[in-house]
């Protein structure tokens, strides 16, 4: 039997082994997956000790991505390294890989999306912002990030600029100005998690409009509401989860992920 897992912490919330396991279960593969709670000066020795073990492959989620991108025991591919985030480990080869980062453009692609040509607006500049804007930046024609910290917006749209990416910077005040421009607007911060707010004024948001919310908890946040009433185009975040999972899967398996078996899984347990 193989064995998988998640690596973070904290990690009760995950709900990669739900998704993981239904993906075994769909394709008859004799493989369990698990959660392990590790912390951060540990993770270099777990990662060594998990290759020990026969572990074949991990997920890393908060706040491990960054860390585990440095670790001396692994080769990532170039999405990985642009990003500077590994959230995909395959143990059997050492590899480590970004699957947000596909996984964001497979969410918004299986929605009938086209990136090219289009003006993103990003808003935020975290890990799953940096993740998205290096994926979409080289398909999309140009870039805006919008974040509370203007500082880490700027350097962000410096740092994407800098790899061939056309970005600029903004605080949240440039949002009037910005959305009715946009084609694509992607909610990469954590507002609408567990709350009914959103950035975005509802009155911005028009039906030509394509809204991804990368929350997945509520499935339909208050952004995803306002773009719905707006009729605009509308992609949730545990489209994201399941792509990223499928992704993770098929790096491992070589095999073609089961994404409905998966999505099904995750959507039951978030509506539970
Ligand atoms: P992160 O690196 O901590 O970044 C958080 C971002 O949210 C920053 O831009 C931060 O702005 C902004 N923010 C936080 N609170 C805010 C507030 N009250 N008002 C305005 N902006 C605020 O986190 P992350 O890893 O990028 O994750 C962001 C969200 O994406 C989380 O909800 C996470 O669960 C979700 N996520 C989903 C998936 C998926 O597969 N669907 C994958 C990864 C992450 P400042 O820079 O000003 O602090």
């Amino acid at each position: 039997m193989k064995v998988y897992g998640v690596i973070g912490d904290p990690i009760e919330h995950s709900l990669s082994p739900i998704m993981h396991r239904a993906a075994f279960d769909a394709v008859g593969m004799d493989a369990d997956y698990s959660r392990f709670r590790v912390m951060e000066g540990d993770l270099f020795e777990a990662l060594k000790g998990a290759r020990v073990l026969g572990v074949a492959g991990l997920n890393v989620t908060v706040p491990h991505k960054e860390r585990v991108a440095e670790s001396p025991l692994l080769v990532n591919d170039e999405t990985a390294e642009n990003i500077g985030a590994v959230n995909t480990v395959d143990l059997e080869n050492m590899k480590g890989y970004n699957t947000d980062a596909s996984g964001a453009r497979r969410a918004v692609e299986s929605h009938g999306v086209e990136l090219s040509g289009k003006r993103v607006t990003m808003l935020g500049a975290g890990g799953a912002a940096r993740a998205i804007t290096y994926e979409f930046g080289y398909s999309t024609t140009h870039i805006d990030i919008v974040n509370r910290t203007e500082s880490r917006a700027e350097e962000l749209a410096e740092e994407l600029t800098d790899s061939g990416i056309d970005s600029k910077g903004y605080s949240l005040d440039a949002l009037e100005e910005l959305i009715p421009e946009t084609d694509i607007i992607v909610n990469a911060t954590s507002v609408g998690m567990k709350e009914d707010r959103s950035l975005v004024p509802s009155g911005l948001l028009h039906n030509e409009h394509i809204v991804f919310d990368v929350v997945y908890n509520p499935l339909k946040t208050r952004l995803l509401k306002d773009a719905e009433d707006a009729g605009a185009k509308t992609v949730d975040g545990a489209w994201m989860l399941v792509y990223q999972g499928a992704e993770a899967f098929e790096l491992w398996t070589g095999e073609e992920a089961p994404v409905d078996a998966m999505n099904k899984a995750l959507r039951k347990s978030l509506k539970e």
